[in-house]
C-alpha cells in the first residue's frame, strides 16, 4: 500500500488533498504527489519488490495507488540490454538500452497510463480521456478497454496511420483535431474544466500519470543489481518522463534501496524540428520559448512542453546536456540501433540514439561512464517514416541466374570474414 501524504505544489509547497487536482490554486504551479518516505522505508525491501509481479506494479509502494485497484496490461519490467556493438560504434564503454519498445501497446506510455487510470478508477471516474501525440491515445484506449471504462482521446489529424488504427481498434471515441498537438492540448484543457467527470490522464490526473515514469528509474536500478547508472539519456516531449526518472532515482535513495541516487547525470534528446528545451539550454535561458513543431518524431512534437522548465533544471543541476537531431539523423539513429543491436525503435528512439551519438562525440557522455539510453517506442508504429529506404536490397527473377546477378558471392565472402 502506497503511503501518499498529499499533492504538493512544486512552486510554493502548499499541500492539497489526494484528488483529481493538477494546479495550485494559489500560485498556478503544478502539483506533485508527496509521500511519507520514512514510512515507506520501514516497509519496502529488495525482497518485497522481487516478490511482486514482472510489471511496474512491483513498485506499488512508491506509486500513488493501491495494488487491488491496478489496471494491469503488463506494462513495464522491460529488458535492460547491454549494447556492446552500439557502444563500440559510438566510442562508449558500458552502455545499456532500456527497451521500452516491448510494452503492451509498444511505448513507455503504458507505464504512465496504467498508473493514471488505476488512480482515476480509484477516485470514481468512469471515463478516460487524453490529449495525445499518438502513443498516449493508443495506451489510454487499451487500458480503458481492459478496465471496462469508456474512453475519449484527442489526436492531431496528421498522426502516423498505425497509431490511429491501433487506437481505434479498442473501440473508444477517437477524435482527430485539425491542428497540432499544442492545439489539441489547449482544447483538452478547456474540455477538462467543462467535463469534470472525465479523467484526462495528462490534465486533471496528471500528477498521478507522471508518477508512472519513475518506474523507468526503479527498473534500471534493480536490473543493475540495485546500483544507479552514471549517466542516462532521455527523450523529451513534455519533459515529464525526464523529470520523473530523476525523482525515481532520488526516491530509491530516500528509502534506502540505492546509494547516490542523486548523482545520476541526466541528458535530454529532442528533435531538431521541435527543440524548445534544447534551445533554452544552449542559450543559457531560464525560460522556454514555445515553437511550432516540424519533425518526423511526432511522438515528441510538443512545442510548448508543460514540464520543459523542470526538465531543463534537472539536466543543468545534474551536469548533463541537451542535444537535438534532424530528420535525417533520426532515421540514421533508427538504422544504427537496428543494425547493431536488433532493436527496432520508432522515431523517438532514433532521436535518442542520434543525440547519444552527438553527446558521446562531444565528450559529454563519457567512455568511463555506465550509461543507459531510454528507447521509448516501437518502430512498427512509425514504419512510414522510413519511406523507401527500407525495401528489398535486390529484386530478381525466380531463377539461379537472377540470383547470381545480385553479386551474392561478395556478400557471402564478407559474412565469412566478419
Ligand atoms: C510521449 C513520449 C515521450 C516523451 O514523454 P514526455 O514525458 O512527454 O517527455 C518519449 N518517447 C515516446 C515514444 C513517447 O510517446
Ligand atoms: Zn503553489
Amino acid at each position: 500500500m502506497a503511503i501518499v501524504e498529499s499533492l504538493r505544489c512544486r512552486e510554493c509547497g502548499r499541500t492539497f488533498p489526494v484528488e483529481a487536482l493538477h494546479v495550485c490554486d494559489f500560485c498556478f504551479g503544478p502539483l506533485e504527489v508527496a509521500y511519507d518516505y520514512d514510512a515507506i522505508a520501514a516497509s519496502i525491501s529488495k525482497a518485497s519488490i522481487a516478490k511482486g509481479p514482472p510489471t511496474i506494479w512491483r513498485y506499488v509502494d512508491l506509486l500513488p495507488t493501491a495494488t487491488p485497484s491496478s489496471i494491469d496490461l503488463g506494462a513495464g519490467f522491460t529488458p535492460l540490454v547491454r549494447a556492446e556493438r552500439l557502444a563500440a560504434e559510438l566510442g562508449l564503454g558500458e552502455l545499456y538500452l532500456k527497451d521500452d519498445t516491448r510494452n503492451p501497446t509498444g511505448s513507455f506510455k503504458d507505464r504512465v497510463v496504467s498508473v493514471a487510470l488505476s488512480k482515476a478508477r480509484e477516485l470514481g471516474f468512469k471515463v478516460a480521456a487524453c490529449a495525445s501525440t499518438g502513443n498516449l491515445a493508443n495506451s489510454v484506449a487499451a487500458h480503458a478497454a481492459r478496465a471496462g471504462m469508456a474512453s475519449i482521446v484527442f489526436i492531431p489529424t496528421d498522426l502516423e496511420r498505425v497509431k490511429i488504427a491501433t487506437t481505434a481498434v479498442f473501440g473508444g471515441r477517437l477524435v482527430a483535431v485539425k491542428g497540432n498537438y499544442d492545439d489539441v492540448n489547449r482544447l483538452c484543457a478547456e474540455l477538462a474544466s467543462e467535463h469534470t467527470d472525465w479523467a484526462f490522464v495528462n490534465v486533471n490526473v496528471r500528477p498521478y500519470y507522471s508518477e508512472g515514469s519513475k518506474t523507468l528509474a526503479f527498473e534500471v536500478a534493480e536490473q543493475l543489481g540495485w546500483t544507479v547508472p552514471d549517466h542516462v539519456v532521455v527523450p523529451i516531449a513534455s519533459g515529464s518522463q525526464l523529470t520523473k526518472i530523476r525523482k525515481g532515482f532520488r526516491e530509491l535513495d530516500l528509502v534506502g534501496l540505492v546509494h547516490e541516487g542523486d548523482s545520476v547525470r541526466i541528458s535530454g534528446a529532442q528533435a531538431d524540428g521541435c527543440s524548445p528545451v534544447t534551445t533554452a539550454f544552449e542559450q543559457g535561458a531560464d525560460h522556454i520559448v514555445p515553437v511550432r513543431p516540424n519533425t518526423i518524431a511526432k511522438s515528441l512534437a510538443i512545442g510548448n512542453p508543460a514540464d520543459g522548465w523542470y526538465a531543463l533544471e534537472a539536466v543543468r543541476s545534474t551536469g548533463g546536456a541537451l542535444e537535438k537531431a534532424t530528420d535525417a539523423e533520426i532515421l540514421e539513429g533508427i538504422r544504427l540501433l537496428a543494425r547493431t543491436e536488433g532493436i527496432f525503435a520508432e522515431t523517438a528512439g532514433g532521436v535518442t540514439i542520434a543525440c547519444l551519438a552527438k553527446l558521446a562525440q562531444r565528450g559529454i557522455v563519457r567512455k568511463d561512464e555506465r550509461v543507459v539510453a531510454y528507447i521509448t517506442g516501437n518502430g512498427l508504429k512509425t514504419v512510414e517514416a522510413l519511406g523507401d529506404t527500407a525495401g528489398p536490397t535486390d529484386t530478381i527473377a525466380a531463377t539461379l541466374e537472377g540470383f547470381a546477378s545480385t553479386g551474392y558471392e561478395s556478400f557471402a565472402e564478407k559474412a565469412r570474414t566478419r
